[in-house]
């Protein structure tokens, strides 16, 4: 690469660039300037390498000039006409509700945010709803419309709006009109307090009692477990800076659990009362009181403590377990040598209980430790095989964002 290098032009590479330098990392809400910035870092070098040499700088120095033109272009394009704001939807069978969730995004909105999207993710639905949102698309360009091949469950729509998302600032609702689109704006005011995530509280909830009070105690659960304090950690209703979702991967049914998962990351958190409203057309997808749900919630609870707690340090948890188990397997074992000792090998120990459980207790001890130390091999491959930092950062100021 001695070319490269001699006319810098390896350096104004943005793909390497962005890999290169640390303030590209980050993925603030808006990306593109600091992309900018990072690009203006290392001309500064190039110019300087170019006053003391000969005629081939100078031309790689045009180069840079006019490169970077191109980007201040760009750039000021991006923020000039750039979506504000993405509203994601997910849709399984929600036909009769499409129009009017539509019509009621709309009127919270105009006036309200210049740019926005409305994202809508089709999960496979097979009541004609694709068709709705066909007709939504046609008559307005703002309606985006991702259509999935078949149901994936609300998180896997949840994630593919996050990715499809190009707002600065991202708002998941319901798309069977429960949450109220009027309450958006409140929530865009809260982020513009500076919050990173706003979560919508349905204090007065129009749901039947029998799915409200395994959903308080899901709630007080989910609370106790991740350190986040939520009164309602159930409600799609929420808003987010577009880095934030940006970090999140969601499997399984883990959507219920974007703010803890999210807090992993480091937010500023608020929570805020929004409306909610019955059901009046469709089907209500979990079961008309949601109760088949509440076993898959407590599972997913322990994935959530483990990854909130342990993710990058699972041989402290398994490892724990290991050390306890086996300390007190040992400790047995030694008690019935020392018995034997004492009382002479005539004495049996073979036919105790306690000797099994000794046995059994530095057995598992040891598979614990064992999986510990295998939780640590994959997360260091998980980490390092796609490069993924340890950390996530929210600001930098160095001296070369110096103004
Ligand atoms: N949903 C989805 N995929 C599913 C189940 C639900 O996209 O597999 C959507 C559904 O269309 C609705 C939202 O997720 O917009 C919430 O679903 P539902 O109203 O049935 O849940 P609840 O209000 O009972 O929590
Ligand atoms: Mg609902």
């Amino acid at each position: 690469m001695a070319g490269a290098d001699r006319t810098g032009l390896s350096v104004l590479d943005p793909a390497s660039l962005a890999a290169a330098h640390p303030a590209c990392q980050p993925s603030p809400s808006s990306l593109f300037n600091i992309r900018l910035s990072s690009l203006l870092l290392p001309r500064s070098r190039i110019l300087r390498r170019s006053d003391q040499a000969g005629p081939d700088y100078a031309s790689a120095q045009l180069l840079c000039q006019a490169w970077l033109k191109v980007l201040q272009f760009v750039a000021m394009e991006q923020e000039l006409n750039g979506i504000q704001l993405s509203v994601i939807a997910p849709v399984y069978n929600e036909a009769p509700n499409l129009d009017p969730l539509y019509r009621q995004i709309t009127a919270a909105l105009d006036g309200v945010v210049d740019r926005y999207e409305i994202l809508l993710v089709d999960d496979g639905s097979t009541d004609g709803g694709y068709e709705v949102m066909q007709a939504l698309h046609q008559a307005d360009p703002r309606v985006v419309v991702v259509q999935f091949r078949r149901n994936f469950g609300q998180s896997a729509a949840f994630a593919a709006g996050f990715d499809y998302a190009q707002g600065d600032f991202i708002v998941t609702l319901d798309a069977d009109l429960q949450n109220d689109p009027a309450d958006i704006p409140i929530l865009l005011d809260k982020l513009a307090e500076g919050y990173d995530v706003v979560a919508g509280w349905r204090r007065d909830r129009k749901d039947h009692l029998i799915r409200r009070i395994p959903s308080f105690l899901a709630n007080r659960l989910i609370t106790r477990a991740t350190g986040v304090q939520l009164h309602d950690t159930g409600c799609s209703l929420r808003a987010f800076r577009r880095d934030v979702v940006k970090s999140l991967r969601l499997y399984g049914e883990m959507h219920r659990f974007i703010p803890a998962l999210a807090s992993w990351i480091g937010i500023r958190l608020c929570e805020i009362p929004v409306n909610h409203r019955p059901r009046t057309h469709g089907q209500a997808k979990y079961g008309k009181f949601g109760l088949d749900r509440t076993f898959r919630v407590i599972l997913d609870l322990m994935t959530i403590y483990f990854m909130l707690g342990y993710f990058g340090r699972p041989m402290h948890l398994f490892g724990g377990f290991g050390l306890v188990s086996g300390s007190v397997g040992v400790l047995i074992g030694l008690y019935l040598s020392g018995l034997k000792v004492v009382y002479g090998y005539r004495y049996q120990i073979g036919d105790r209980p306690l000797l099994m459980l000794s046995v059994l207790l530095v057995m598992i001890g040891v598979q614990f430790l064992a999986m510990g130390l295998l939780g640590e091999l994959i997360v260091r491959t998980y980490y390092e095989s796609q490069g993924k930092p340890t950390y996530h950062i929210r600001t930098v100021l160095s001296r070369d964002h110096h103004e």
